[in-house]
């Protein structure tokens, strides 16, 4: 794929200067945006990250996902500005903010865990696909990355599009007590999901 010329800027962020480009990325699979951080070579660092508006965006200490997205946007700009970002539009593990609110309202209500939540309201407990990041990543040219995740299914994804995948760990600290709950419930269920035979995933 050819850098968007067209879509070329600077982007200052903690007083440090970037230069990146931006592909829109949409198909039957799912919508986002690629951002390219300088010229990404193999073995470059890249986030695919999920859409979530109440971490991402104001800030709510109730998941990770803010801190990921940060730190995976620290740990680019200290690998000297090379790397992708890659933003899904995939909010509340695919099925949207406002089902998402009621799980989190079936939570309160029962105790449940995010993930039974989503099953007590008869949805799948994660709806996301990562093939149309994975297809991006491929057109790029890159044949290997470090991929910034906790999530074994992204990892599987990006390799299903033919690159070798490093898995980089994010730690960040969880900033309250319900983060933690939903920390461990999202580790739990990734830990019983990766034992399952690949048919039944
Ligand atoms: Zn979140």
């Amino acid at each position: 794929m050819k850098e968007l010329q067209a879509t070329a800027h600077s982007l200052f962020r903690k007083g440090r200067e970037l230069r990146m480009w931006v592909k829109e990325l949409r198909d039957e699979t799912g919508v986002g945006h690629m951002l390219v951080f300088g010229e990404p070579s193999d073995g470059c660092l890249v986030r695919i990250h999920s859409r979530c508006l109440y971490g991402d965006a104001i800030g709510s200490d109730d998941c990770d996902c803010g801190p990921e997205l940060a730190l995976a946007m620290d740990m680019i700009q200290d690998e000297g500005g090379q790397g992708v970002m890659i933003y899904l539009e995939q909010e509340g593990r695919g099925e949207g903010l406002e089902f998402k609110a009621m799980g989190l309202h079936v939570g309160e209500q029962t105790g449940a865990d995010t993930f039974d939540a989503y099953r007590i309201l008869g949805h799948p407990e994660d709806s996301r696909t990562y093939d149309h990041a994975a297809a991006a990543l491929a057109d790029l040219g890159l044949r290997s990355i470090r991929l910034m995740t906790n999530n074994g299914d992204k990892v599987r994804a990006v390799e299903n599009a033919g690159l070798v995948v490093k898995a980089v760990p994010l730690e960040t600290e969880p900033r309250s007590e319900r983060a933690a709950r939903y920390m461990a419930a999202k580790a739990k269920r990734r830990s019983a999901y990766s034992q399952l035979p690949r048919s039944n995933r």
